[in-house]
This record gives structure tokens, C-alpha cells and sequence, in this order.
């Protein structure tokens, strides 16, 4: 019998490392890695790079409906491209982080993404991550998982994964930002009812992403994966 192809949901507040430990979990697995952080970056790119506010719903609907937002496998991770242009980087600037929140509240834009996000997860075999992804997206993943970790650690981390493109950022600011981050998120209605009764809280301020990632395949493992 084959093996079930489970639907992983994890969800990280700022700076835990959701992002890479979702694509080695996915990787480790065989699974497709769903990064819905990375829609929500891109059409908040898109839309600034067009100069259109958030406010603007009629602009806004007519660019989410156009839009050609492709998601392709890369030697270091998914490659995200914008109208053909790859903008796997550019969604990860400084400047969007900042601004994605308010593009991620309009609610045709949450309508249009979680549509793609499920269709792209239909089948399972998929590891989703995002605020939503086990409550709104996928209801019924097998698997549940926040990541939590320390802001200071967090701001750490962050600032060396920045480092490591070339951007050079001082920590005290990164720390407000993502503490900012933190608060709006708490705030912020991503359309689900609380938290999951299956969520399975991981703290990762002590783990390395190898043990973050070996955590979650090991509770995969368990749930048959
Ligand atoms: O996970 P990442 O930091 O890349 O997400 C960027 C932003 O996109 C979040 O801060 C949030 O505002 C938004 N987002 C969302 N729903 C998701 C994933 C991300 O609203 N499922």
C-alpha cells in the first residue's frame, strides 16, 4: 500500500524560522513545500511596484485577478516568479516585510490566495506554511504546528539570515520591527476560529533548525507519513 500523503500546516510567529524549516520538513518527506508568506509577499510587491495602495480594492482586484504567480523548485528552496520575472529575493526585503500586512488584510486578496493555496494542496503530500494555513486553508492537516521562540533570538537570526544576502541591519532595529510584527499579528484576523484543538506548540528558541525540522518529521512519522 502506498503511504498517505499527508497535509503538514505549520504556522511560526515572526522570525522562528518557519520558512526554512517548512522546506526541509518538505524536503525530508518528499512533500511539496507551500509557502503562503511568499503570495502574500508577491502580490504586495506587485502592487506596490504598480502604486497601488491597499485601499484601493478595484486596482487591487483587477492585479490579483491578472497576476502570474509561479511557483517553481530552486537549488536553495521554491523560486517565486511575478509575470515571469523571478522576484525570489525582492519579496524578502526589509521594505515589504513592512508593508505586506496591509495588502494581506483585504479580504479579496485573502480569498484569491487561500483558492490557490488549496487547490495547489488538494492532494496532499504538502507542507503549508502560514498564520492560516492549519485553521482556514487546510482544516483538516493531519498535522498542526506553531513555532514559537524568544524575540531576541528571533531578531538574531534574522539579522544573520539578512547578513547572508548582503543586507546589514542593526539588531536593535530589527528587534522593534519584528516585536511591531508580533503585535500586529496577534491583532490581525486571519479568518479562523483561534487556535487549533491538534496544535502541537514546538519552542525553538533552544533548537537549531536541524532539530526543528527533525521534530516535526518525527511527529509526521508518527502520524504515518
Ligand atoms: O511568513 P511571512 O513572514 O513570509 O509572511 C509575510 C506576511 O504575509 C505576514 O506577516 C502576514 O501579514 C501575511 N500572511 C498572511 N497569511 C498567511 C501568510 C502570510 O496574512 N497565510
Amino acid at each position: 500500500m502506498a503511504e498517505p500523503r499527508l497535509t503538514i500546516a505549520i504556522d511560526g510567529v515572526v522570525g522562528s524560522g518557519k520558512t526554512a524549516t517548512a522546506r526541509q520538513v518538505a524536503a525530508a518527506l518528499g512533500y511539496r513545500h507551500l509557502d503562503t508568506g511568499a503570495m502574500y509577499r508577491a502580490v504586495a510587491l506587485a502592487a506596490m511596484r504598480a502604486g497601488i495602495a491597499p485601499g484601493d480594492t478595484g486596482a487591487l482586484a483587477t492585479l490579483v485577478a491578472s497576476l502570474r504567480l509561479e511557483f517553481g523548485p530552486g537549488a536553495t528552496g521554491n523560486r517565486v516568479s511575478l509575470d515571469g520575472n523571478d522576484v525570489t529575493d525582492d519579496i524578502r526585503l526589509p521594505e515589504i516585510s513592512r508593508r505586506v500586512g496591509a495588502y494581506a488584510d483585504v479580504p479579496l486578496v485573502r480569498r484569491a490566495l487561500v483558492t490557490r493555496q488549496q487547490e495547489l494542496g488538494r492532494l496532499g503530500g504538502v507542507v503549508a506554511e502560514g498564520r492560516d494555513v492549519g485553521t482556514v486553508v487546510f482544516p483538516r492537516a493531519e498535522l498542526k504546528v506553531l513555532m514559537v521562540a524568544d524575540l531576541a533570538v528571533r531578531a538574531r537570526r534574522r539579522q544573520a539570515e539578512l547578513a547572508a544576502k548582503g543586507v546589514t541591519i542593526d539588531l536593535d532595529v530589527l528587534t522593534q520591527d519584528i516585536a511591531r510584527r508580533d503585535q500586529e499579528d496577534a491583532e490581525r484576523d486571519y479568518g479562523g476560529t483561534g487556535r487549533p484543538a491538534d496544535l502541537v506548540v514546538i519552542d525553538t528558541t533552544d533548537l537549531t533548525l536541524q532539530g526543528q525540522v527533525d521534530a516535526i518529521v518525527a511527529l509526521a512519522r508518527a502520524r504515518g507519513a
